[in-house]
Order: C-alpha cells, then structure tokens, then sequence
C-alpha cells in the first residue's frame, strides 16, 4: 500500500469512534508510532498530522502493519454487518422512534476532553451502547474550544487550572456545513453544526466560536462548565433551544426527546414554540411535548441544580416567551417548586420535571432520595406518590475492559460484542474461571498500574522540578493495591481515610502485608473546597508512613479511570449518604476481578450481596459531620484492619489467597451482568416507547 492509501483507511477508521471500543482499531492506531500514540493522549487523527513521512512509508510497506489494519476494517465490518437487538426485538413495536438525547458533556475518549466526570462518562456509554443496541439514536451537545480543563498539582498541593485550545481540525469530527441562528436575549447566535460519529450514532455538536461573531457569542463554547453563572444559563439556552434548532436544520426529527439533566430543559419550551407555531394552544403544546419527553436528574445535591433569577431568564428567552404568550412569572411559574413564590428562582430540574411524562433518577436510592426531594414541585406530601422512578446507571463494558481481560473473557465468558442484547448476562459464567487464572490476570493488571503510577509520578515531579528517581521507589508489585479516583467534590470527601492517620500508618508500613493507595481526581475549576481536599491528599501522600505508598494522580480522565480501575484490587468509596446518586466508576473494577468497598450509597445497595465486596459502615446518619466522617472513618480502617488484608495475604501452600479470590469471582460474576449500560440502555427503550 502507499503512505497515502495508509493515511486514507485510517483516517476512515478514525472518524468512527467505534474505534474507542475496539481493541484491534486501537491497536492499528498505536502501531503507526507507539510514542506518538501515547504522547496525543492516544488521538489518531493528531498522529497522523504529526507522523514522519519516513515513518508512514515504513508502515505501508510493513506486512505486520498490513494486517492490523486489514483486522481492525473487518471488526468494523463485522460490527455493521449483523442485525441489532432493536431491529430484532423493538422494531415492530416502535417503527417511528427515534430518539435525541441531550446533554452538556460527552465522555467519548481521553483525547476528547469534553467532559469533565460521570455525567460525561453515562452519557458516553449510553451513545455507545444505543450503537451497540441498534436504537435509532442522536446525540446533541457543544463542542468546547478548551475542553473541561487540565489539571496539574503545583507542590505546594494547590491546583493550577490550564485551559489548552483543542485543534477541532485533530479531533474526529465533521462539519456538516449547517449554521443555526439561535435565538438569545433579543440577538441571534450563531453556531456551526459538527457531527461526531459513534459507530451508528451521531452527535451533533454546536460551537459558537466563529470568526467575526460577537465575543458574547463566541464565549458561549469555549469551556464545560467555566464562567459566571450568567454565562452558564446562555450556554444552556444555545444547548437546548440552539440543539433543537440543529436538529431541524440537520433533517432529524425526533419522536422522543431524552434531557440528560436539567441542562437542556429550554429544549422543551423550544419544542413548545415549535408546536405553537404550527397552530397547537399552549396546554396542547406543553401535553405533547411531556407525552413524548424522558427526563434524567442525576444529583440529590442541592448546588447539582442550577438556578438562575426569573428577571435574567425572561431577558434571554424573550422571543420565546413572546411566542408562547408567558409573562416573565408565569414562565418562571413552570420552573418553580412553589408557583407563585416570586422570591423562589428558576430551577433547570423542575422544569425538566414538568415538561416530561418519564422522569427517572440514576439508582434505586437516588429514586427514592428524588420522590422525596421534589414532591412539593408536584404539590405532594407524600414521596410514594411522586412521579419518579429510577434506572440505574451502568457502564459499557467494553470501552472498560482492559485489553489483558479479553483472552480470559474469550475463554470463559464468550461475549458476543456484536449481537448485545440488554438482557444478555454471559457473567453468569464467570464463577467457571479458575482462580488461578483470575489471579495471574490480577497480577498483570496490577503491575501495570504500578507501571503506570510511577510513570505519571515520574513525570509529575519533573515537571515541579523535583527528583524524578523516587517515582520508581513508589509502590509495590504485589501489594494490596486500593483506588479512590472521584471528581474531587466536596461530599465524596477524598481524604477520608486520613482521619483515622496512625492506623492508616501503621497498615500501608507494615513490611509483610503491605497496603498502597492511589488517588486521582479534578475538583471543578470555581471549587476551592473540593481543591482543598486534594491538597491534602497531596500533602498526606508526602508524610513519612505515607510516601512511596500513596500517590496522587494529576489529571483524572477516561485513561486514568481505566488504569486505575482495571489495575486496583479494591475500589473505595465514602460518599456522605445519600449524596452519591449512583458513581459508577465502582461498576468497572468487577470487570477485572475488583472489589468494592463501599458506603451503601448510589449503586451499592443493590450491587451489594454480601459475597461480593464489603459495605463500609452500616447506614447510621448523623446530623453533625465531624461525628459523621469519624464514625465512616472509622468504619472504613476497620474493614481494612479486620477482613481486607487478612483475607488478601491469607495465602495457601499454591501461594492464591483462595478466599480473596473467591470474592473477586463473585464480584465478576454478579456486578458486570447488570451494571452495564446494554441493560440500561433496554430499560431507557422501555420508556422511550411506553
Ligand atoms: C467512571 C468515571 C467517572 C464516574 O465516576 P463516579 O464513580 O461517578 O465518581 C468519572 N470520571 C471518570 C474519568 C471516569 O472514568
């Protein structure tokens, strides 16, 4: 083949992000140039631009490469070839649906830095999924000129906020020629329409930033989540009345609108207009829009709901209040939990709540926590009676799963990636893997998170002017190995564990049953609790007793999250309860054999089955925090203490720590079958169509 032949196919491959799930494609990717690969934070259309010509020639005359590229086509093909679970089990009951979802951040891939936590991280694996899925399926958001942020550590602890401008022309996206005028404060903003392709869904994508456009305007995309509150609340009128703007201007009609959060509730009012344009009275418009609306709230945490003043959201809705005939209070009136109350802020959330028919939270508890939370937005006394269910998150499996995984997968659990089906549960055969061959796979994943912690820490004490040699004295081959890597939000409450300091101590020092922790996580930019908390993981890693067995990791995304969930043997969570809606990062490690342990908030009241990980604590809630965190801090040393490493370097004459290992098979064999966002998905199409 010729360098410009090679250039072609990948470039192809590329603009799918099918690729971001496919092993093979992936690894075509990396063989162009493996440092090039990695040093692009693994973007391939960055690896081509930047490539030796000497290099790609190399490639195109090489057999090997030949092959993996000819093996990554056909999993694609493969992947389009057969028919969907939807076109096979949906598709007579549901011939018109087709559904757009909504929301603010898309977590595709590391090299897309759209995103800035699990909102993204759901989002991202519910589009992957519809693809796998077969659901006719768009997505709609905005492309950011700088992305989330990057985080580093100075050394002092604090966090430097750097805010890089992404190339669009290195990032897999398209433009589809298309503009939108949309309509904000009495102006028009314009947006170009990108689409991002994700096997067979499409994002469509707003950017603002145009050469020659008012900076208010342009302003309106260049960062997730940046900015005064005044600019988040314009972002979300471009989001939702702009999203359904492209969406016309693209040729996609949707039969289901999906608000993945409050974000993009102005979607709504958008498609109100819509309808009473066409001649509908408001009370047929708002009935139409519920009936065929799917609503998302993702948080029971107060500041997770944004409110904006009546006064600010009439000014930048006007010609959308003019054409619905809504006075600057009766409109405030659809987003408030008291009507009438004109002290009472517009809230995002309860005007998602009362423009959709489906409404749903992310966990059983978080369901129950929501009842309760909004029954006087429905003007209800009892929770019971709310209008709000739960579907509990999960993750794709196959964007999580390591690729050292997939020969034991192959062997023992015979996924097959490309006829999923959401009720489909080949973990059942799990509890048929050796325990042996759990344990090599162990062994390997955890080396290669202590590769790669050093690595990061390596490069981190470089960049501070430090000495870079102690990285590699940092952490141990076969020691109990515990992760924490959140968004560093104040209620996850990251540093927990160091409450209870000399225990700690005296566990991670001790030379025969070794323990090491890593951290990682991004406070938001505007949080300086939350980057106090990191602080002082940052200082407590520093400590004598604490170096060199725990270590903090700049810069959370999609890679880290990977590595540290595939390499962990023990995955920590202490949320303050219930604040946890679901934190789905604990769904990943059981795919490799990890194990929670866990505040029973979120997921792990039903993950949670006695067998398969640990509940730290039980459910005592106390009004004082400091009583709080001690008795959790407490509760989650003393499980370390008593069963964790006890039961991890209880090792029989075979040198398996048998019962370990029993535990890490039942966590594979009961969490993945479930928590994964095939099932999830099944369960959105359920009320998509009901
Ligand atoms: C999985 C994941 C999340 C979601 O984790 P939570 O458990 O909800 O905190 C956030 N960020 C990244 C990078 C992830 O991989």
């Amino acid at each position: 083949m010729t360098p410009k032949t090679l250039r072609k196919r990948i470039h192809a491959l590329a603009l799918d992000l099918r690729w971001t799930w496919c092993p093979k494609t992936q690894a075509a990717f990396a063989a162009i140039d493996p440092l090039l690969w990695e040093a692009t934070n693994r973007a391939p259309l960055e690896v081509l631009r930047r490539v030796t010509e000497a290099r790609l020639l190399a490639c195109a005359e090489d057999a090997g490469f030949g092959k993996a590229l000819d093996a990554a086509e056909k999993a694609s093909a493969a992947y389009y070839g057969g028919k969907t679970w939807f076109d096979t089990k949906v598709k007579k009951k549901a011939p018109r649906l087709r559904v757009a979802y909504f929301c603010s951040e898309f977590a595709i891939h590391e090299s897309l830095q759209q995103y800035s936590g699990g909102l993204g991280v759901l989002a991202g694996d519910h589009v992957k999924s519809a693809s796998d899925l077969g659901v006719p399926f768009v997505g709609v958001g905005l492309l950011y000129r700088h992305g989330y942020y990057i985080q580093e550590i100075a050394a002092d602890g604090s966090t430097r906020v750097l805010y890089p401008n992404v190339d669009f022309g290195d990032l897999p996206i398209t433009d589809t020629g298309v503009e939108v005028l949309c309509p904000l404060g009495g102006k028009e903003v314009r947006a170009k329409v990108w689409r991002q392709q994700v096997g067979r869904v499409p994002l469509f994508l707003l950017d603002a930033d145009i050469e020659g456009e008012p900076k208010a305007h342009r302003e309106l995309t260049q960062g997730l989540y940046k900015g005064e509150p005044d600019l988040r609340l314009r972002q979300q009128v471009l989001l939702g009345v702009g999203g359904m703007l492209a969406l016309e201007a693209v040729k996609q009609r949707p039969t289901v609108v999906h608000l993945n959060e409050g974000h993009a509730a102005f979607a709504s009012v958008e498609r109100m207009r819509g309808l009473m344009a066409k001649g509908k009275s408001f009370d047929k418009a708002l009935e139409a829009v519920k009936a065929s609306t799917v609503f998302t709230t993702h948080t029971p945490v107060p500041a997770g709901h944004d409110r904006y003043g009546a006064a600010d959201v009439a000014k930048y809705m006007r010609t959308h209040l003019k054409a619905i005939g809504l006075s600057k209070e009766a409109f405030a009136d659809m987003a408030r939990e008291n009507p009438g109350d004109k002290l009472e802020p517009f809230c995002m959330t309860v005007l998602g709540l009362r423009t959709a028919h489906r409404v749903n939270g992310v966990a059983k508890l978080h369901g129950e926590i929501s009842r309760d939370m909004w029954k006087g937005a429905y003007g209800l006394d009892t929770p019971d009676d709310v209008p709000i269910g739960h579907i509990t998150n999960g993750v794709h499996t196959r964007t999580w799963l390591a690729p050292e995984a997939e020969a034991m997968y192959t062997k023992w659990i015979k996924p097959k990636w490309n006829s999923a089906d959401p009720k489909a549960n080949p973990w059942a055969k799990a509890d048929k893997i050796p325990l042996e061959v759990l344990w090599e796979l162990r062994k390997t994943l955890r080396a290669k998170l202590v590769h790669f912690v050093r690595t990061r820490l390596a490069r981190q004490a470089e960049r501070r002017g430090e000495d870079p040699s102690e990285a590699w004295r940092t952490f141990d081959d076969n020691a109990l190995t515990l992760g924490f890597a959140r968004r560093f939000a104040t209620y996850k409450r990251a540093p927990l564990i160091f409450k209870e300091a000399k225990r700690l101590a005296a566990l991670l020092g001790d030379p025969d049953r070794p323990v090491q922790i890593v951290f990682a996580g991004k406070a938001h930019p505007r949080d300086g609790g939350g980057q106090e908390l990191a602080q002082m993981v940052h200082k407590m890693a520093a400590k004598p007793g604490f170096r060199g067995r725990v270590a903090l990791i700049e810069e959370y995304d999609m890679r880290v999250g990977r590595m540290l969930t595939s390499g962990c043997d023990v995955w920590l969570n202490n949320p303050i309860r219930p604040n946890e809606a679901s934190g789905t990062s604990g769904m990943k490690p059981p795919l490799h054999g990890g194990l929670n342990a866990s505040i029973l908030d979120g997921w792990w009241p039903e993950g949670f089955d006695g067998t398969n990980g640990w509940a730290v604590g039980d459910e005592s809630e106390f009004k004082s925090r400091t009583k709080q965190d001690a008795y959790d801090a407490n509760a989650l040393v003393t499980v370390l203490e008593k069963e964790l490493i006890p039961m991890f370097y209880q090792r029989g004459k075979d040198g398996l720590p048998k019962k370990w290992l029993e535990k890490a098979r039942r966590s594979l064999v009961s969490v993945p079958g479930t928590f994964n966002t095939s099932r999830m998905v099944g369960e959105y199409v359920d009320a998509y169509i009901s």
